[in-house]
């Protein structure tokens, strides 16, 4: 018999764990690296393998690409599950992979580069068919040049970084008075965060809700779309809560919106999950951006379609099986996700340390996926994010009852997690009537 297969997990914290899950299931081989502070992962200790890459700084560690790569040769890795974040959208970090004979989990570099600079994936994605926020991608001459421009646009406008990402190096204009000093200085943030001081400008929508799709190709252009995603409660660009389907949207629309994505993909042979990101206001759709990873978010669109999407990702990277059929594919009910971070609810400060007792929620079509135990401690040195509660039920106000259910049943001491946070959100008219947009959390619920 052939020995399986492995896959190294180049992640840590909630992803790291759910792709070992996955991997293990399929009867792969699983191999994990981790950073000193992190020695006590939990899925380190249920993975084959396990390789220090080095100290706690993620620049040190896990985005220390020569490391990672040694430690897939080290254990002789057939692929590496980037997860998301750090090295996840990393162009020449896939290419690397790639290169060195370790398949890279997820699409092209070349999609990969497209899609991380923000004016080409635009203008692409336009000349594919997709709406997109009307403003500006071209060469920015002088301040009349623009002034001129955004006139015609209409104020106010946002300016974004070309390479930007997580909400950073964007700004909002209001009045041509505040227009090239916004442009000068979000170019100069740019250049200094990203190396790359290229920027664009869009209208700012006032009040938008955001709606994603997630895509699934097979690299020779096959795709199906597993329906759609609203993840407008956010604070800081950073989405809070997450459901599939999303609601009180004109289906014909979204359904338009949905078979758009499938064909601009299927035109860019787009392999593994992938979102395409909308802001959705007065009865329209804008494409924002797309994201060629797997989100935080794919649970809800899991628990809705059946599909587990890191079994899809593993399994068409390592055996080229493809076996999602849109015509299979249908909403089974609505899911919610709410993510649990390590931080005071009121301040938001991050809050780190050991945490003495968890108590998991559990139920029918109750999820919980993290890593967390009761003596686990929470580094500082990394994203907040330490768990995500997921539920399914028949229909959305079912779905709210039973999520609150959950969290009033999940007990974590030791640390502050915003779970006051979310139980406030659900008892809130405004989102049990769908009634928000992008910056409703910050602007109505917690000002
Ligand atoms: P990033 O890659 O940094 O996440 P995005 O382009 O996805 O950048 O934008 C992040 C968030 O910023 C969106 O989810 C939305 O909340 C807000 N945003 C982006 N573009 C606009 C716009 N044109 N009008 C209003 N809000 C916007």
């Amino acid at each position: 018999m052939k020995n399986p297969k492995k896959i190294l997990i180049a992640n840590r914290g909630v992803i790291a764990i759910r792709a070992l899950r996955a991997a293990k299931e399929l009867g792969y081989q699983v191999a994990s690296v981790y950073s000193t502070i992190d020695k006590d992962q939990k899925h380190l200790k249920l993975s084959d393998e396990a390789i220090c890459i080095g100290p706690a700084e993620a620049k040190d560690s896990y985005l220390n690409e020569a490391a990672i790569i040694a430690a897939a040769e080290l254990v002789g890795a057939d692929a590496i599950y980037p997860g998301y974040g750090f090295l996840a959208e990393n162009p020449s970090f896939a290419e690397k992979c790639n290169q060195s004979g370790f398949k890279f989990v997820g699409p092209d570099s070349e999609v990969i580069e497209i899609m991380g600079d923000k004016i080409r994936a635009k203008e692409l994605i336009e000349s594919l068919g997709v709406p997109v926020v009307p403003g500006y991608t071209g060469d920015i001459k002088d301040q009349e040049h623009i002034e001129g421009i955004v006139e015609e646009i209409g104020y106010p406008v946002i300016v974004k970084a070309s390479a930007g990402g997580g909400g950073k190096g964007m700004r909002v204009v209001q009045n041509e008075a505040e227009l090239w000093d916004s442009v000068v200085s979000a170019q100069n943030e740019a250049k200094f965060a990203f190396g790359n001081g290229e920027v664009f400008i869009e209208k700012y929508l006032k009040k938008p809700r955001h709606i994603e799709v997630q895509v699934f190709g097979d690299g020779k252009g096959k795709v199906v779309h597993l329906y759609s995603r609203d993840c407008s409660l956010q604070r800081r660009y950073q989405k809070i809560v997450e459901e599939a389907p999303a609601k009180n949207l004109p289906e014909d629309k979204l359904s338009n919106i949905q078979d758009i994505c499938v064909k601009a993909c299927s035109e860019l042979k787009y392999e593994g999950a992938g979102t395409l990101e909308f802001l959705y206001e007065n009865n329209e759709f804008y494409f924002i951006e797309m994201n060629t990873r797997i989100q935080v978010e794919h649970t809800v669109t899991e628990m809705i379609t059946g599909v587990d999407l890191v079994q899809a990702q593993l399994s068409l990277a390592l055996e080229g099986k493809f076996e999602l059929d849109q015509e299979k594919l249908r909403i089974n009910g609505h899911a919610m996700q709410c993510r649990i971070n390590a931080e005071d609810p009121e301040t938001f400060i991050p809050s780190p340390g050991k945490i003495t007792t968890v108590h998991r929620p559990g139920g029918y079509h109750v999820r919980f996926e993290s890593q967390i135990y009761s003596g686990y401690k929470v580094p500082s040195n990394y994203d907040s994010l330490i768990a995500e509660v997921i539920v399914k039920d028949n229909d959305r106000e079912n779905t709210i009852n039973k999520m609150r259910m959950a969290l009033t049943e999940l007990v974590i001491e030791g640390i502050k997690t915003n779970q006051p946070l979310h139980l406030k959100i659900l008892d809130d008219d405004g989102f049990k009537n769908v009634d928000y947009y992008i910056k409703y959390l910050e602007e109505e619920l917690i000002k």
